[in-house]
């Protein structure tokens, strides 16, 4: 086999970014998956096509590629920030596209390329280490992984930062990497980086869908808490901690009178108070402890690394906000009031399911004290 040279790895490069291109459009403006970091990553492939395409001849390297190389290392950065959620704005992003832009047409008037080359190779590797950082702090993969997915942007900015010390003339003769275009070792290496971030990038929208597709599964569509299945599954966690000697407890309510909240506001009111409920005792817990709706207007609170005496003050905590905090509905104030069963988790109950049956049997016992109220289970006192 003839030795590859560097101009075929290249038109390699171009073409893949060419289908790259089209494999995003089409997941972001044709399935909707993540459409705004689909697009900006799209638009990446697309540009680095354009750059590393041969016919482009070599007198438009400072007009055309290298623009394009920094514009594309902008619009790589900132798909990553969106795929990862880290945050939405870009200005440090666009900062060092625009700064890197500047600097090249600051050189326009040299006739050596070599200052124009080594900004672009800046520009592009300070980009790569932002999306580097991105993945850091916003894949959801264990560390190993988030690892295996930063490794190509931490080589392109390696790489980009070597070469710029070449051709600022930082380097040994010997060290210093002569450019891609001429040198088919380094084309290759960029080859793999390049696919191997194409790669990444792909990976990273299936652990959103993924996360998202998990998160519906999870969760009650009206309220955002978590549903009886997910509940179920929490409850089994935990009773196998109280197995293991843990103190864990549990809350289940039910909204007081709901049905009048129905009849006089109307079922859209109804919701709208359900949602009321969840928006209010979720700013009240600690974020280990969840919120599930059992169904209808029945809730349970899973309270993890807590004892009874813990656990009532947490319920009648919930009870006195859900009562200082009436519903807005129209121009009117409507109260809320719910009454409250707490247990704790015994060693022996299968998945939780027994704590479950007492709580509920307390909140039934609170209705029938008068609604707006936290009681214990039955027994609770002997075991606290
Ligand atoms: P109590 O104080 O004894 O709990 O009285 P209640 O009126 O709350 O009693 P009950 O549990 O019998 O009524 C619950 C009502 O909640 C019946 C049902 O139509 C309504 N409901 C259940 N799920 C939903 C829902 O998702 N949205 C709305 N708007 N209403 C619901
Ligand atoms: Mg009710
Ligand atoms: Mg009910």
């Amino acid at each position: 086999m003839p030795p590859l040279d560097a101009t075929t790895l290249l038109t390699v490069i171009a073409v893949i970014d060419a289908v790259a291109c089209g494999v995003w459009l089409a997941l972001g403006q044709v399935l909707r998956i993540a459409p705004r970091a689909a697009r900006r990553i799209s638009a990446y492939h697309g540009l680095l096509a354009l750059a590393w395409w041969p016919a482009i001849p070599g007198s438009m390297e400072r007009l055309v590629a290298l623009p394009l190389d920094i514009v594309a290392a902008g619009l790589l950065a900132a798909g990553v920030r969106g795929l990862m959620r880290v945050r939405y704005q870009a200005w440090d992003i666009v900062a060092v596209v625009v700064i890197g832009l500047l600097a090249t047409a600051v050189t326009a008037g040299d006739p050596d390329l070599s200052t124009a080359r080594a900004v672009s190779n800046l520009a592009g590797g300070v980009l790569a280490l932002m999306a580097a950082r991105d993945i850091a702090v916003g894949a959801g993969f264990g560390a190993g992984i988030t690892g295996v997915v930063m490794l190509p942007y931490l080589l392109l900015a390696g790489g980009c930062f070597w070469r710029m010390g070449g051709l600022l003339g930082w380097m040994p003769a010997g060290l210093a990497p002569a450019g891609l275009g001429a040198n088919a070792p380094l084309a290759m290496l960029r080859l793999a980086v390049d696919l191997t971030i194409a790669t990444g990038l792909i990976a990273l929208v299936m652990q959103r869908l993924i996360a998202r597709v998990r998160h519906l599964t999870r969760r009650d569509a009206l309220t955002g808490a978590l549903n009886r299945r997910a509940v179920e599954e929490h409850l089994a966690r935990l009773q196998a901690l109280t197995e293991r000697g843990r103190p864990n407890a549990l809350l289940v309510l039910d909204v007081d009178h709901f049905k009048r909240i129905n009849d006089e506001l109307g079922h859209a009111g109804g919701d709208a108070a359900l949602q009321h409920l969840a928006a209010v005792f979720g700013d009240a817990l600690r974020d280990t402890d969840c919120l599930g709706r059992l169904g209808g207007e029945e809730f349970a609170v899973l309270l993890p690394e807590t004892a009874l005496g813990g656990a009532m003050d947490v319920a009648e905590r919930l009870r006195r906000r859900l009562q200082e905090r009436p519903l807005t509905w129209g121009n009117q104030l409507w109260p809320i009031s719910a009454s409250f069963g707490v247990a704790t988790m015994r060693s022996g109950d299968v998945n939780g399911q027994g704590a479950l049956s007492r709580a509920d049997a307390a909140m039934y016992a609170a209705k029938a004290r008068g609604r707006n109220r936290v009681l214990p289970a039955a027994g609770e006192a002997e075991f606290a």
